[in-house]
């Protein structure tokens, strides 16, 4: 079996003792390479005053994690800039917040070519490489400048958009070249796949092939869709966690007589957190007799606290938050509650078990993992009901959700009565069609399918000698 390198942004691997609170990325990753005896390499999250590209090296479950230190300048433009304030907004449909600096395109590229260099002495003969998200696109392009002959495969972990949005980045074309270095590109959802291909036959005069095979600038390219999943299993043992059981406990002692209402997302302005808000206000002030039955919480650690757009969503969620318990609490009870913790994911596991309702609305996503928790979370005998956006990439499996346009708060207070209603056989028969597909498609089904389709593409370059 070939030794497996992933790459991404930053490196943080899990203790696997479900304290951290870790993105999804890193999980799914560590995930992946555990049964690999991989190398991982990344960022390290700390900065240096002058980049050498030295490499901090440790293993970690079995697998080596090797990190490099940034400039601050770095962090500045390519990972705030072009990552976070260019490429993140525009993926997500947010051409009004995506900003275009000369300076970011630079960093953008400067760091990928640091990480190409750094990682190019590690690479051996027959390593698959594959590199992770939006951040690391020019990454095959350095590192095939380098000399690198071996199979290097790209995984996109958010959505790709519409051509009509993704031509109004400039130089547009020559990201969609870089990702024509790659041996295989993967996506979330077919749609996705489908809208990288639609630029590649209408932008760069490219051809497909064959399903699945693309041709452009004098290059063959793999494509498929690669829905990536949680980890099932650790999932499960989790949940029979004793913190997870407190949890549980403790918030159905918060809710006796009352229903849960849950929402938990990283305090981003891609998740639609205040249609999410006011959907629910519309409910709380269309059904008076609902009020006193029902109790909403919403975490929502802040992230990227270094870009202005979240600083200023965060001000906007806590107006909204206020007013809402403002205008329908009582000296007893108050029907909101919004924290802006990080919480671990066996807590969370425990709270996605007391709760009736998971309410997860992006305007877009990707995949969006916290779905896919809710309802490896549930118990089978009582279980809660998914609202899930149709922007999610996670809604192409979890079809039997109740799916809601996100932008539409009228949709989002109707989806809560309705589920709020929902008998206990739709109940069952919803949640074992979706527990299904969260236990089928996880995480290493994600990574088998990906490897297995990287190590299969054509071998059209020689290998390193
Ligand atoms: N998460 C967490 N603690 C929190 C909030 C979120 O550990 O307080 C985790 C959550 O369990 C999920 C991940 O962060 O695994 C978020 O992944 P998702 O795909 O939903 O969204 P992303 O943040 O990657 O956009």
């Amino acid at each position: 079996m070939s030794r497996l390198i992933v790459v991404s942004n930053r490196v943080n691997p899990p203790s696997g003792k479900g304290e951290e609170s870790v993105g999804g990325l890193a999980m799914a990753l560590a995930a992946a390479l555990r049964e690999y005896s991989g190398l991982w390499f990344g960022w390290s999250g700390k900065t240096t005053p002058e980049f050498n590209g030295q490499l901090a090296m440790q293993k970690v479950d079995g697998v080596t994690v090797a990190t490099v230190d940034l400039e601050e300048i770095d962090v500045d433009e390519y990972y705030n800039g072009y990552a976070n304030k260019t490429l993140w907004p525009l993926f997500h449909y947010r051409t009004d917040l995506a900003a275009y600096d000369r300076a970011y395109g630079e960093g953008y590229e400067r760091v990928n070519i640091r990480f190409a260099e750094t990682l190019r002495p590690l690479i051996e003969r027959d390593d698959l490489i594959w590199i992770h998200d939006y951040h690391l696109i020019p990454m095959a392009r350095e590192l095939r400048k380098l000399g690198v002959k071996n199979r290097i495969g790209f995984f996109l972990h958010v959505p790709w958009p519409a051509h009509q949005v993704f031509t109004t980045l400039p130089g547009h074309r020559l990201l969609v070249q870089a990702l024509f270095d790659y041996d295989l590109v993967g996506f979330q959802t077919v749609e996705y796949r489908q809208a990288f291909e639609e630029y590649v036959l209408a932008e760069a005069g490219g051809a497909q092939t064959s399903p699945g095979h693309l041709k452009a600038f004098g290059r063959k390219l793999q494509v498929g869709a690669f829905p990536i999943g949680i980890d099932a299993a650790d999932f499960a043992r989790m949940l029979r966690s004793p913190r997870a059981r407190r949890m549980r406990d403790l918030m159905a002692a918060c809710t006796v007589f009352r229903h849960l209402i849950v929402g938990v997302d990283r305090l981003d302005y891609s998740k639609g957190l205040e249609e999410r808000f006011i959907g629910f206000e519309r409910l709380l002030a269309g059904h008076p007799d609902i009020r006193r039955e029902v109790l909403m919480l919403q975490i929502a650690p802040v992230s990227r606290e270094g870009v202005e757009a979240y600083q200023e969503i965060r001000g906007r969620l806590d107006a909204l938050s206020g007013r809402i318990n403002g205008e329908f609490a009582d000296i007893d009870w108050a029907p909101f509650r919004y924290v802006n913790k990080n919480y671990r994911r066996d807590e969370l596991a425990g709270i996605y078990g007391a709760a009736r309702v998971g309410l997860v609305t992006p305007l877009r996503d990707g995949m969006n993992l916290v779905a896919k928790e809710f309802v490896a979370s549930q118990n089978p005998e009582d279980p809660g009901v998914l609202i899930l956006s149709r922007f999610a990439g996670a809604a192409r499996q979890l079809d039997q959700a109740l799916l809601v346009n996100p932008n539409s708060p009228e949709e989002v207070a109707e989806a809560l009565k309705q589920a709020l209603a929902m008998e206990l056989p739709e109940r069952i028969r919803r949640w074992r069609a979706l527990f299904d597909n969260v236990q089928r498609e996880d995480v290493t089904a994600w990574r088998d399918a990906y490897v297995a389709a990287l190590a299969g593409t054509e071998q059209r370059r020689t290998a390193l000698a």
